[in-house]
């Protein structure tokens, strides 16, 4: 999109750039942690991140931020680099691993050891939290900070080579156990995990703390705007802290932003994680989730969440954007692109009596409408026996109802105008099996002069038609905010937010490839799945409906 919002880290790199303050140089980050796949929330990241880069002539680097073996996985580190791709962003050649820098980390420890500046603390966890006090009350020193330089070195070499337990020892920051930043309380810089790392094997088991390797990781890459949430303000100091006690060459700085919270959905890969392995949805990629492969599964483009992201701007203050502000920036997208095409969801059978047995037309119909600057047609084949929509017939219809009803006259999208001569029913419970009706075959591509008929319905000649699977999805969750809510987040999960519909596709429509994505005429913007009935039996995701249903 051409028009930029509001983005305050825009405002600090031209400032920055103006004062000559990097040599010219922008180097953004994005380092995400390999222990899930990436959500919406993260695409905002992405965006800011690779977007100024691009901006200003700069790098992007994509860094993995694995410094926790328990819970990262190559898996992760896979989907991360294909999600990135997708969104239409490019790291090379600035690929790199927090855990390639373990041996530097370990050194700028003893660094900091060596100038009194860390010690080995021997608390345990809870006489650590005991001891860093609360927000009104300062905490009290631990014993252990009394600790020579030399007791500090040996225990902490002996730490790295594997002679404790996991939990006797950690390596800790010696600041100001009386800080008003309860960050700045002597913060754990390292601690011992015997645990596989899927990357470093068994080479370590002391891993240090995301605050101790997160500012070294920007400053070994020379990072200039390293760009977090809002949830570390409070570390920014001691970022800062690291960065200049470790006396690094470069000296990254830390900007925060509001993270990106959606209406009805989470947006913590940790409780994403417990969707999938609880089976409460079928994998990262359902099309419901809120992850990027959801969102491409579900027919979303890369362009319309790029959209999105620009769209919504970079604040400063925490906020919930709506979801319909999403489907707006993808339906607005696939207006433009996508052909139009007819099926039918819930199918009623047509048989159009004065329409000759055995006989068959094919009707060519445009993909596009006249407003969009593409061209394209196919062929429609009609025949005496066609599906419609359930919804487009009543009984009994109410004042507006334009559609078909017993005497009335509706018309079908590309094709003819026809009358609804009887309703059958089934005797027994009144439901309604077929209609029959008649057709004026001076309609074909003609509006007739003495009547005027307002409706356009879509429909398939039951013949041809190919049967399909219609997904339509709904909100993930019934609540807006999920996350704040009291008790389990699992329980306000909409136990509706998938529907299937066994209906009919026009021909044409079930030859395209899996990953197409059409318009359904009247029923919404639907993408053939890439994974299932990819041979037969295709099965078309709902991205979006044609119009904001929610507004309400
Ligand atoms: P989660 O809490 O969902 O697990 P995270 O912040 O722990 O997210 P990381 O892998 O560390 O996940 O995130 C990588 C980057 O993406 C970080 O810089 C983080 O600030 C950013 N990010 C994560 N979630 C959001 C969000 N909702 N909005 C904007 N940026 C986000
Ligand atoms: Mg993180
Ligand atoms: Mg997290």
């Amino acid at each position: 999109s051409e028009t930029k919002a509001n983005n305050f880290v825009r405002t600090i790199i031209e400032e920055d750039l103006a004062r000559n303050k990097y040599q010219g140089r922008v180097v953004t980050r994005f380092p995400p942690e390999p222990n899930g796949y990436l959500h919406i929330g993260h695409a905002k990241s992405i965006c800011l991140n690779f977007g100024l880069a691009q901006e200003f002539n700069g790098q992007c680097h994509l860094r993995f931020d694995d410094t926790n073996p328990t819970k990262e996985d190559i898996e992760y580190v896979h989907s991360i680099q294909q999600d990135i791709k997708w969104l239409g962003f490019d790291w090379q050649p600035n690929l790199f691993h927090a855990s390639q820098y373990f041996e530097q980390f370990y050194e700028k420890a003893v660094f900091l050891i060596k100038k009194g500046k860390a010690y080995v603390c021997s608390l345990n966890e809870e006489e650590i939290r005991e001891y860093r006090g609360t927000v009104t009350e300062p905490g009290k020193p631990s014993p252990y900070r009394a600790r020579s330089v030399e007791q500090n070195l040996d225990l902490f070499q002996r730490m790295r080579n594997g002679e404790f337990e996991d939990g006797t020892h950690v390596l800790r920051a010696n600041i100001d156990m009386a800080a008003a930043n309860m960050k700045m309380r002597d913060p754990l810089l390292y601690r011992i995990r015997h645990a596989h790392h899927y990357k470093t094997g068994d080479a370590w088991c002391i891993y240090p703390m995301y605050d101790f390797a997160h500012p070294l990781s920007d400053a070994f890459e020379n990072i200039t705007h390293s760009i977090c949430t809002l949830e570390f303000e409070n570390n920014r100091e001691l970022y800062d802290w690291v960065v200049a006690e470790c006396e690094t060459e470069a000296v990254p700085r830390q900007y925060e932003f509001a993270r990106l919270n959606l209406t009805n959905m989470i947006m913590s890969k940790r409780k994403l994680l417990r969707l999938v392995n609880e089976g409460l949805v079928e994998g990262w990629d359902d099309p419901r989730m809120p992850t990027i492969a959801g969102f491409r599964r579900r027919g979303y483009t890369p362009e319309s969440i790029r959209n999105f992201c620009d769209m919504i701007g970079v604040a400063k203050a925490n906020s919930t954007v709506d979801l319909g502000q999403l489907e707006f920036s993808v339906r607005d997208d696939l207006n433009f692109k996508v052909p139009r095409v007819l099926a039918v969801a819930k199918p009623l059978k047509v048989v159009i009596e004065n329409y000759e047995e055995g006989k068959e037309e094919n009707i060519e119909g445009s993909l596009y409408p006249h407003d969009v600057p593409l061209e394209g047609s196919r062929t429609i084949p009609f025949s005496r026996e066609i599906y419609i929509d359930r919804d487009d017939f009543m009984l009994e219809p109410p004042k507006k109802f334009f559609r078909l009803a017993p005497g009335r006259e509706v018309r079908l999208r590309h094709a003819y105008i026809i009358k609804c001569e009887h309703v059958v029913q089934d005797p027994e419970t009144g439901q309604i099996t077929e209609l029959r009706c008649s057709y004026d075959p001076n309609t074909l591509g003609k509006t007739p002069t003495d009547r005027k008929v307002k409706g356009t319905i879509q429909w398939v000649s039951a013949a041809h038609a190919v049967p399909a699977t219609l997904r339509f999805y709904d909100r993930l969750f019934t609540m807006e905010r999920p996350d704040l809510a009291e008790g389990e987040f699992t329980q306000y999960l909409n136990p509706h937010s998938l529907d299937l519909a066994e209906g009919f596709v026009e021909p044409w429509a079930a030859t395209r490839e899996p990953g197409t994505r059409f318009q359904f005429e009247r029923i919404g913007f639907f993408i053939r799945d890439t994974k299932d009935g990819r041979d037969v039996h295709p099965v078309f995701n709902r991205i979006v409906g044609l119009r904001d249903s929610w507004a309400k």
